[in-house]
This record gives C-alpha cells, sequence and structure tokens, in this order.
C-alpha cells in the first residue's frame, strides 16, 4: 500500500445464492476470496458477511442465516424480483445497516435488487457494488441504472462488454479479475484432451463443446458445478458416444492440476458472459482458450496467441479452432495472466475505486 493510503475498513456483503465455497456463486465466489487475500495483505481489515456455511479460507466470514436467493440467470427478463420469506439477503443488509458505522466502505458482490434499493438508505458509510453479470433482468437494470444516476462511481463491473449490456456502461467502473498465480503449476507438455469448466447450467453451452468433442474426437474433460440435472441429462443422452468425463466440481488445487494437463479449455457462453474466471485459470496453467467470441472472452484472449475467437454458436468453428492449437503459444498464455491478471494489479485497481468512493463521500 502506498505510504500516504490508510488501512480501510471494509465490509464485503457476499452473493446470497448460497455458501461461499459450494460453488453455486459461480465465478464470483473466486473473485471475492481473490481481492480479500491481497486487501488483507496491503493490510486493510476486511469482514465478509455471507450465508451460513461459507468457507473464504483465512478471511474472517459473519455467517448470517436464512433462506437463499434464486440465481438471477433462471428467471426470466420479465420476472419480478422474488424474496423468501427468512431472506438471508434481507438478514444480510440488516446486519450491515447495524455495524456501518465501523466501516469506511460497504462492498454489495450480490446481483440482487435489494442493496441497489436500499444504497440511500446507507447515510453513514456509502455503500457500492460490484455487478458480478451483464443485464439479465427489467427490474436490476432499473435499480442498478438509478444507483449509477444519483451516486457517481458506485458501480464496479468486471468487463466493458459486460457494462455495454447494461443501458448506463459510462456509469461503470471496470475492475476485472485476477488468480492468485501462485496457486496455479505452468505445464508444457498437454496430454490428448481438453477441458470445460464452469457451472453445468444452459447459458453456459455445454452441448456445443461435447458435441466439438464427438466431432473431433478430441477427448473432453468437464468439471463444474451441477447446477441443472436435466440440463446435463440431456446432453448425456444427445450425445451418448461423446469422448468425455464428468470430474464434479473441484478445489482450486485439484481443479487446476487437471487443467494444466489440457490442450486447451473450450467455453461456449450463450449469454455475455461478464468475464469468464475459468479463463484466465487456464491460462495461468499456460493453456490456451477456445472460445464463441462473446463477452469477457473477448477482452481476455489474444487471437493467434493464446486462444481462437469463434463465431458463436458454431460448432464447425470450434472444431476447426480444434485443429489450429498447434499455433498457440502455452508460455505466451502463462505470460498473460503473470502480466495481466496479477492480484496486485487487482488490488490497485480496486483500491483506487476505494479512494476516489471516499473522496467523493467526504
Ligand atoms: N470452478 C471450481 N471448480 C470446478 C469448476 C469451476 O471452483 O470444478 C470455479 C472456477 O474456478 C470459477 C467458477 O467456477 O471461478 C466459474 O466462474 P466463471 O467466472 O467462469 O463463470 P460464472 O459461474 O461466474 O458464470
Amino acid at each position: 500500500m502506498p505510504e500516504d493510503r490508510q488501512p480501510l475498513k471494509l465490509l464485503f456483503l457476499s452473493t446470497p445464492v448460497g455458501p461461499l465455497g459450494s460453488g453455486l456463486g459461480g465465478g464470483v465466489e473466486l473473485t471475492l476470496i481473490n481481492l480479500c487475500q491481497e486487501l488483507q495483505s496491503r493490510g486493510h481489515h476486511l469482514a465478509v458477511v455471507a450465508p451460513t456455511g461459507s468457507t473464504l479460507g483465512k478471511i474472517p466470514v459473519i455467517e448470517i442465516a436464512g433462506e437463499w436467493q434464486p440465481t438471477a440467470h433462471t428467471q426470466g427478463r420479465e420476472t419480478p424480483i422474488t424474496m423468501p420469506g427468512n431472506a438471508v439477503l434481507a438478514n444480510m443488509c440488516e446486519y450491515a445497516r447495524r455495524v456501518q458505522s465501523d466501516y469506511a466502505l460497504i462492498i454489495n458482490f450480490a446481483y440482487d435488487w435489494l442493496p441497489f434499493y436500499l444504497t440511500p438508505f446507507f447515510q453513514g458509510t456509502p455503500l457500492a457494488h460490484f455487478v458480478s453479470m451483464g443485464s439479465l433482468s427489467e427490474a436490476m437494470d432499473v435499480i442498478i441504472g438509478q444507483v449509477a444516476e444519483q451516486f457517481p462511481r458506485r458501480i464496479g463491473v468486471y468487463t466493458h462488454t459486460q457494462a455495454a449490456t447494461f443501458p448506463f456502461p459510462q456509469h461503470c467502473r471496470v475492475l476485472g479479475s485476477a488468480v492468485d498465480l501462485s496457486l496455479y503449476d505452468y505445464c508444457d507438455e498437454p496430454g490428448p484432451w481438453t477441458v470445460w469448466m464452469g457451472r453445468i447450467s444452459p447459458e453456459k453451452g455445454l452441448e456445443d463443446a461435447v458435441a466439438a468433442a464427438q466431432l473431433s474426437g478430441i477427448p473432453l474433460k468437464i468439471l463444474g458445478k451441477l447446477e441443472d440435472a436435466a440440463y446435463w441429462q440431456t446432453i448425456l443422452d444427445t450425445y451418448p458416444e461423446a469422448p468425455i468425463e464428468y470430474l464434479g466440481f473441484l478445489p482450486t488445487q485439484a481443479l487446476q492440476a487437471i487443467v494444466r494437463q489440457c490442450r486447451a479449455l473450450i467455453m461456449t457462453p450463450r449469454w455475455v458472459e461478464a468475464f469468464g474466471n475459468v479463463a484466465i485459470e487456464a491460462l495461468a496453467c499456460g493453456v490456451p482458450i477456445i472460445s464463441y467470441a462473446r463477452g469477457g472472452p473477448t477482452e481476455i484472449i489474444q487471437a493467434g496467441k493464446t486462444g481462437w475467437l469463434v463465431q458463436p454458436d458454431s460448432i464447425e468453428g470450434l472444431v476447426s479452432a480444434l485443429s489450429q492449437l498447434d499455433k498457440l503459444d502455452r508460455r505466451a498464455c502463462r505470460q498473460q495472466a503473470e502480466t495481466e491478471y496479477s492480484l496486485a494489479a487487482l488490488g490497485d485497481r480496486f483500491e483506487q475505486w476505494f479512494s476516489e468512493l471516499l473522496s467523493i463521500s467526504a
């Protein structure tokens, strides 16, 4: 931390769709742990408010009971906001309200209506928001837009393409993501496999990666949270001959031990991927990426060097890119992760954002 910067007391509100460590929160879980570790190592004092059962390494978690929120990507664009009776999100916000004067800033990581709505109600301590997905709901667009208009700089996002899905991209502060490079080992000589990883849920388009594995004959390892079992069964029924292997949801250490041995990571988003933490985890292992040119991966992949961007929804495009993996440079992948996605770079961006938030509210 620069000498003129004071350590800050920061309160983070986690995703209320499930406990941290369960994988239900998707990439925002990894972003949170990485950010917390980096800020803590810089001397800041952090507490994370999260549903009961959450774990976050050595970071203190204040566990809050209550029912989880439905995930935003399973709701339609027009669906009204849903709150369970004893909502963990409401309980988390109530906790933050009570302790707010102990903190310099509160940062919300929940992609949910309530904390945005409550922004003006937090008068003692500024409440800012890290938005982890693109536009998915009319009601969310309205409430995030109101905060963006009324409170300059309070909206952080992962990427420019994510920001562009909202009606207020000019108000979004792009903060990116990072990997803890010390946890991912470089591998120069992969095995024959490719890998797909993420939540097994329709917006991730896994069926196209499976189809490409069947067409190309290149075996595919699949890692990730089985979020939608019926969807997964349909994939198995549709492609019974595909050379695939599902290894379950793995913690980071076990995940990277598999990923680094693979020839490429395949990403097949049907939605505008807000970032795609899996992309930078692969790069950290020296693994290039083949992705549909949609959302975050278009800002991450250096086409022809650290991956290939494929026309969205084109299985032929995936197969053709698979035949050109030899042109990519595994060393350059690791190097890109080191230069662009270090924890230090993430910590600098967030510290800069925090100091702007504090100087505006002073
Ligand atoms: N992941 C994991 N274990 C697995 C597969 C995936 O921990 O077996 C994590 C991965 O590290 C990444 C997250 O799942 O952090 C997926 O995040 P991403 O940003 O790619 O997509 P999101 O789920 O946010 O849409």
